[in-house]
C-alpha cells in the first residue's frame, strides 16, 4: 500500500495558474493553466483529512494564491471551520495596483486569520514584476498590521540596483553580476530542480551515461516529506520535493493501490531504475544515451507518457505540469 500515517506541515496550492512564467518554478506555473481554484468543498475535505493525520496549519501557495483575492476567501473559511490555521500565504505582489485596494485585500485576509504574507524576492520574479510593487505591498502590509516575511531578503540588494519602475530580465542580472549569475542563483536560492527550474538548468548541468544513472539507483521516498509536502486545488497530495506526481490524498490517508499507481510505487521501491523498467517494458520507452542525471530521466520518461503518448495516468497529474513547462 502506498500510505502516509502523519503529516507535520505543509502547503496548499488553491490554483496554478500565475501571473508570471518564472525560470526557477519547480511546479511550472504560468498564465496558461486553466483558470481553476480550489472550491470549499475540497478545502473541507483537504483540511479535516490533513487534521485526523495530524497536521493543523498550513500555508497557501500557488501559482500566485492572489491573482483573483476573492477566490480564497472560501478556503480561508474553510480553514477556520476545519480549525485549521493558515501559517502565511505566499505570493508575488503581482496584483498590487494601489494602497487603498490593497489594504482592503489585507484587511479581508486579516478577518479570515492570515496574518502573515511571504512576499517573492528574487531576480526570476522581477523578470515579471517591478520591484516597486513588491516595495509598495509591503509598505501597505505594515500600514495594515500584516507581518511580512520577505522570501529572500538576501536579493533585496541585487533588485534594488535596478530601476524598480520595470520588470529586468536575468540578461541584465547577467550584465551587471557576471556571466555565472544564473548559476550562483542555484545554492543562493536554494532551487529545487524539477520542473521549468530543471528545463531552466538542463543546459548548465554536467551530462551522466544512462547506464551510470540506473547503478545508483534507489527509493525517491516520495512518500516521505513530511514538513513541506503540498495538497493541491484537486485534493492530490504532491510529494515535498516532486512535483508532477499526484496521490488523492484520501486516498493515500487510507492506503493507495500500486497497481493504480505505478509510476509512483516504481519510484518508491526501486527508485529510477523501477521505473525505467515499466516505461521500456509497457510503454515503449527507448533511453538516450545520457542524461542531466536522473530526475532528468525521470522527466524525460514522464514528458513521453504524458505528451508523447497521450496517457491519463494518475499519478502524472497534473498534465499541466508538463504542458506548460
Ligand atoms: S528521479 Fe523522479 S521521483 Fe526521483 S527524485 Fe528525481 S524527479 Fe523525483
Amino acid at each position: 500500500m502506498l500510505k502516509v500515517n502523519y503529516l507535520a506541515s505543509g502547503g496548499i496550492i488553491t490554483n496554478y495558474k500565475c501571473s508570471s512564467k518564472c525560470r526557477h518554478c519547480s511546479y511550472s506555473s504560468s498564465p496558461k493553466w486553466p483558470d481553476n481554484y480550489m472550491t470549499p468543498f475540497i478545502a473541507d475535505e483537504i483540511f479535516s483529512i490533513l487534521k485526523s493525520l495530524g497536521c493543523h496549519s498550513v500555508h497557501i501557495g500557488g501559482g500566485e494564491p492572489l491573482l483573483k483575492p476573492d477566490k480564497i476567501m472560501d478556503v480561508l473559511i474553510a480553514a477556520r471551520r476545519n480549525k485549521t490555521s493558515i501559517e502565511y500565504i505566499e505570493t508575488n505582489a503581482s496584483w498590487y495596483t494601489d494602497e487603498e485596494s490593497a489594504k482592503a485585500v489585507l484587511k479581508e485576509l486579516k478577518s479570515h486569520g492570515v496574518h502573515t504574507l511571504l512576499i517573492s524576492i528574487d531576480p526570476y520574479h522581477n523578470e515579471y514584476i517591478p520591484f516597486w510593487k513588491v516595495k509598495a505591498l509591503i509598505q501597505a502590509c505594515s500600514k495594515a498590521n500584516v507581518k511580512v516575511f520577505p522570501w529572500q531578503i538576501e536579493f533585496w540588494g541585487d533588485l534594488d540596483v535596478m530601476d524598480d519602475r520595470i520588470p529586468h530580465s536575468l540578461d541584465e542580472y547577467i550584465r551587471l553580476f557576471g556571466q555565472d549569475y544564473p548559476l550562483k542563483l542555484v545554492n543562493r536560492y536554494g532551487l529545487n530542480l524539477k520542473g521549468r527550474a530543471l528545463e531552466t538548468y538542463k543546459p548548465m548541468m554536467k551530462k551522466q551515461p544512462f547506464e551510470r544513472i540506473l547503478e545508483g539507483s534507489m527509493s525517491c521516498r516520495l512518500l516521505s516529506g513530511i514538513y513541506h509536502f503540498h495538497v493541491d486545488l484537486y485534493g492530490s497530495f504532491i510529494p515535498q520535493s516532486c512535483p508532477g506526481f499526484s496521490i488523492p490524498l484520501r486516498e493515500l490517508a487510507h492506503g493507495a493501490d500500486p497497481d493504480k499507481y505505478r509510476i509512483i510505487y516504481s519510484l518508491e521501491s526501486a527508485g529510477i531504475i523501477g521505473l525505467v523498467e515499466l516505461a521500456k517494458n509497457e510503454y515503449g520507452y527507448i533511453p538516450k544515451t545520457e542524461y542531466a542525471g536522473k530526475c532528468d530521466l525521470c522527466y524525460d520518461i514522464r514528458n513521453y507518457l504524458v505528451l508523447e503518448l497521450g496517457l491519463e495516468l494518475p499519478d502524472l497529474k497534473p498534465e499541466g505540469h508538463y504542458k506548460y513547462i
